[in-house]
């Protein structure tokens, strides 16, 4: 990332890193570390949805949920419109999750099952003393709207509706403070595709018509190459490629985004695409191999990627790797 690219960007992320210790074993359990995130650097730019992608356990939704605070980071910088995120204290971060806003896999594990969605879309607007009496409940009714849900919605609970309306009611939530960029936390994998189709249109309409921008986790490349603008694909960890899309999916370099591409992408959410297999597990973030941690499931595996984690390389055009394919 460029100076003039981090200046300009909505949410500039580098350095990322946060070590978990678990204590694991039977009966005799020791303590070790987990790597979820272990410098992770990305940026997102006014009005882009841009992916965090990998399998599962590689630190996208870690990541998702450190630029939030939602999980404290170890080391790293996160910076919102240039502003230190990590520095500010829990007024002024409060304040700012205004602005940056989190929709979850599972709506209903985020939705209080005893409180009408009514009251649930008021709140925030309440706390952030953003509208009271009837302008509050005229503004609950135009997010039910927004969102294409019919205005009695708001007198009702949480169990009345179906996952794809509860994945519409999380994001009602999420816009009801009006933020600038939405974490979207596999907002669609736990939906039937047709209805994924339609919960991926209505966060597009939301993009275009409200500027939006998204950080959009998933472990679907399909999806995400047909929604987001740029990509990030994390391995244990780490980013090992970025790039601009469809771009990088159509001429991917890392060997494992080729791997992950697999045989045919389809840039249409209704028509969904798995991820190919990839020869071998994926390691353990407790203990990755040595070198490049992609290396055991790696075709192109040479001596030094045993021993030595290839340097990340800036490409140009936004593109960048991390694979000694691409040393001088
Ligand atoms: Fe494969 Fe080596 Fe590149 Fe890692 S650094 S992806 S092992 S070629």
């Amino acid at each position: 990332m460029t100076a003039t690219a981090a200046a300009s960007a909505l949410l500039d992320v580098e350095g990322l890193r946060k070590f978990f210790t678990v204590r694991r074993g039977f009966p005799n359990p020791r303590t070790i570390t987990v790597r979820a995130l272990d410098g992770v650097s990305f940026s997102v730019r006014p009005g882009e949805a841009f992916g965090l992608v990998g399998e599962s356990g590689c630190g996208k939704s870690t990541a998702g949920r450190a630029v939030l605070r939602l999980i404290e980071p170890d080391e790293g910088a996160i910076r919102f419109h240039g502003k230190d995120v990590r520095a500010l204290d829990r007024g002024a971060l409060r304040a700012l999750r205004r602005k940056m806003q989190i929709v979850f896999q599972d709506p209903y594990a985020s939705l209080n099952p005893k409180r009408l969605i009514g009251k649930t879309l008021a709140e925030p607007m309440q706390v952030h003393g953003l509208a009271k009496g009837a302008a509050l409940a005229e503004r609950v009714r135009a997010l039910l709207d927004e969102v294409g849900l019919p205005a009695d919605a708001a007198g009702r609970y949480p169990h009345e509706f179906s996952g794809g309306q509860r994945q519409r009611i999380g994001i009602a939530r999420a816009l009801s403070v009006e933020p600038e960029l939405v974490i979207a936390d596999e907002p669609v994998s736990a939906l039937d595709v047709s209805i994924q189709a339609q919960v991926l249109l209505l966060l597009r309409g939301l993009q275009q018509r409200r500027g939006l921008s998204y950080v959009f986790v998933s472990h679907d490349l399909g999806v995400v190459r047909w929604f987001c603008q740029a990509v990030a694909v994390m391995y244990l960890g780490r980013i090992v490629e970025r790039g601009p899309l469809p771009a990088m999916f159509d001429e991917p370099l890392h060997p494992y985004t080729k791997a992950l591409r697999g045989a045919s992408p389809v840039p249409d959410p209704r028509a969904r695409v798995t991820m190919m297999r990839i020869e071998g597990e994926v390691p353990s973030a407790a203990s990755p191999p040595p070198g490049c941690h992609f290396h055991p499931r790696c075709p192109h595996a040479m001596e030094r990627c045993r021993v030595e984690y290839p340097a990340w390389k800036e490409l140009g055009q936004g593109r960048g790797v991390a694979c000694h394919l691409f040393d001088e």
